[in-house]
């Protein structure tokens, strides 16, 4: 086992009831076709074993691993550290060996950043964003650092929402103020980027969110978390306005094209992602 080409660097994935995480095929395919000798490795741990799991990663080099639920906060003290926005929001759902150190980051925030971005620079802009759970909180930190001048939070339950809110306004100084659910929200006139981060809509492309269409304005840029079906009743309600949608898939390539460049350093090819993502899902 001497020579290189024949050792593997490993990532893992930490989760619970997990099977078949189709994260695997579009990681393993921006691996192969950039040449690197790498495996991702999906691996159930229990909340019980999280901490030796982590212990056993780095005894046995992993560069780093992806970890969601039940994971994501309990991690926390089995690392060495935390970048920014995951220290924000609390977080983490990848983590990236530097040095010697197991560093937690999170990258759906980030994702959801890169996808943004293909439209509109958040800066200085207002935003509506539905749902206060851990994919909202990670998508408004990462607005908040980015410079987003206003964020308004709606969310059914008032507890989560305040929480969110009081998060934003606490550790980022944002502007930021919570409408509770009830009834359908009407968009506010001047409000550039409407966002679902809400879990309605997944596996079910009839759900529709509390929300007033008729308020959506053409121009205004329009983005969803979900992403099966690719396409939800949300985005093409708002593009049948003239509003600009940005589905969810991407938001899932990006936080894997972040991991990647994270671990290896290298920039990934995004279609080669996409496709093996989009095959995996068969969406
Ligand atoms: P959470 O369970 O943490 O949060 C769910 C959110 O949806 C809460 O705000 C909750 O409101 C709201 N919600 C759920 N059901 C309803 C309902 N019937 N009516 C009103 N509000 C509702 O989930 P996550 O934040 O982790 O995930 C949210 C979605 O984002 C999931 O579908 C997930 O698949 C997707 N996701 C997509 C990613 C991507 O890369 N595209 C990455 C990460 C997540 P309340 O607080 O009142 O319960």
């Amino acid at each position: 086992m001497s020579e290189g080409k024949f050792l593997h660097e490993l990532v893992g994935s930490m989760s619970q009831g997990a099977a078949g995480n189709p994260t695997v095929a579009m990681i393993e395919a921006a691996f192969a076709h950039h040449g690197l000798h790498w495996r991702y490795v999906n691996m159930e741990v229990t909340p019980e074993d999280l901490g030796t799991a982590v212990r056993g990663a780095k005894a046995m080099g992993f560069r780093g691993f992806n970890c969601s639920l039940p994971h994501k906060v309990t991690v926390i003290p089995h690392l060495d550290g935390l970048g920014e926005s995951a220290a924000v929001m609390g977080a983490v759902n990848c983590v990236v060996r530097r040095g010697d150190k197991f560093i937690g980051e999170n990258t759906d925030g980030k994702g959801f950043l890169k996808s943004l971005e293909t439209e509109i620079d958040p800066k200085g802009k207002s935003v509506v964003l539905f749902g206060a759970g851990g994919a909202a909180r990670a998508i408004a930190v990462e607005l908040g650092l980015a410079g987003t001048r206003q964020i308004t939070i709606v969310n059914r339950s008032e507890t989560r929402g305040a929480e969110l809110v009081g998060l934003l306004r606490d550790k980022l100084k944002l502007d930021a103020s919570l409408a509770v659910g009830n009834g359908d929200y009407a968009i506010p006139a001047g409000t550039d980027i409407v966002i679902n981060g809400t879990s309605i809509g997944l596996y079910a492309p009839e759900a529709r969110l509390a929300l007033d269409v008729n308020s959506l304005q053409p121009g205004m840029v329009v983005a969803d978390v979900i992403f099966n079906p690719v396409r939800t009743r949300f985005l093409d309600d708002a593009a049948a306005r003239g509003c600009r949608a940005i589905d969810g898939l991407g938001m899932l390539v990006n936080q894997g094209i972040v991991g990647v460049q994270y671990w290896t350093g290298l920039t990934p090819d995004a279609e080669v992602m996409r496709k093996a993502l989009a095959s995996a899902m068969g969406v």
